[in-house]
């Protein structure tokens, strides 16, 4: 039977009175035979090896030059092809299976981050996605400085990404995961951001590197005035408290150039490459340009 993944990560709105709706992921807690199959097959993924890791270069604004690499995870499934990780990484995360996901991705994208260096490639950083699960885990510390030491990957050579919702969850907690990371030399970036209910006033106490300005505020430049007024916003607020600013999802030159205009430190986006897979990704940072 096959499966439709699609439906799994159905997102529905809910109305909250008035004009406010909020949407939210449809509860699967039910062990209905589709459930239990599709968490089966997402189980057997890591095992079987379904499982890659594309990258998409981050640029330095100043120079065009590429400075990062996200990895962003794709299942490659037997019968369906490429699935994109916002349909199966919500299921990941319900069935507790992001742990075991996560750790592949951070020994992965360490390991790829090194054998490009050793094949001549210049340095950059490879940045990962950490979910809350992954994050608000005792040991999470301890496990990042274990993969460092088993991929010899050096610290300033990791970004972790965590969205502003995780961080705003626990923020005392938060303060004090980053202030390790921040110790071991990672950089860590607040992705989203934007989009979270974040309160600006703790922004000042995260020892965190870079603000991802979120795709959404990018997609209405130039012509959504309060969109270009929110990514002017981020941008003159990150530096006045000392941080970097990468804008996401950049497709057009016109938005190029009004990050660029306004000291938008990076950017990352489709006009720049879109994600690829690892050799790929390798021969972008030896060329050192980007298609
Ligand atoms: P994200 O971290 O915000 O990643 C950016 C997403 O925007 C990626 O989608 C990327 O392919 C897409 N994107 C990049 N440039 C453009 C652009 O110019 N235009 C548009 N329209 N989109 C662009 P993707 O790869 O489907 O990933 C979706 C989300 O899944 C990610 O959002 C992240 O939250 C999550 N994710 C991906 N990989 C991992 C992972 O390894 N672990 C965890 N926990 N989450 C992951
Ligand atoms: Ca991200
Ligand atoms: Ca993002
Ligand atoms: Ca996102």
């Amino acid at each position: 039977t096959l499966i439709k993944l699609a439906d799994v990560a159905m997102y529905k709105a809910k109305r909250l009175g008035g004009n406010h709706y909020q949407l939210y992921k449809e509860e699967m807690n039910t062990l209905t035979p589709e459930r239990l199959a599709l968490e089966n097959a997402l189980h057997h993924a890591l095992e079987r090896n379904e499982l890659e890791l594309y990258y998409q270069p981050q640029i330095e604004t100043k120079t065009g030059r590429i400075v990062g690499m996200e990895a962003l995870i794709r299942w490659n499934h037997p019968e369906q092809g490429v699935i994109s990780p916002g349909v199966f990484i919500p299921l990941a995360e319900e069935t507790g299976l992001i742990i075991p996901i996560g750790e592949w991705v951070l020994e992965t994208a360490c390991r790829q981050n090194k054998s490009w260096q050793e094949a001549g490639a210049p340095k950059v950083r490879v940045a990962v996605n950490l979910s809350a699960a992954q994050f608000y885990q005792e040991e999470i510390v301890d496990k990042v400085k274990s993969v460092l030491e088993t991929s010899g990957l050096a610290a300033e050579c990791l970004e972790l990404e965590i969205t502003e919702s995780i961080a705003m969850h626990s923020v005392d907690r938060v303060i004090e995961t980053f202030r390790e990371l921040h110790k071991v030399g990672i950089q860590v970036s607040m992705d989203d951001f934007g989009t979270g209910y974040s309160s600006l006033s703790y922004l000042k106490h995260f020892p965190i590197k870079r603000l991802k300005i979120d795709q959404s505020f990018i997609r209405g430049i130039p012509s959504r005035a309060d969109d270009a007024a929110i990514a002017s916003s981020i941008i003159v607020m990150a530096h006045s408290l000392g941080l970097q600013v990468l804008g996401e999802g950049v497709e057009t030159e016109e938005q190029r150039q009004f990050l660029a205009e306004r000291g938008c430190d990076e950017m990352q986006g489709y006009l720049f490459s879109k994600p690829v897979p690892a050799k790929q990704a390798e021969e972008l940072l030896k060329k050192q340009t980007v298609v």
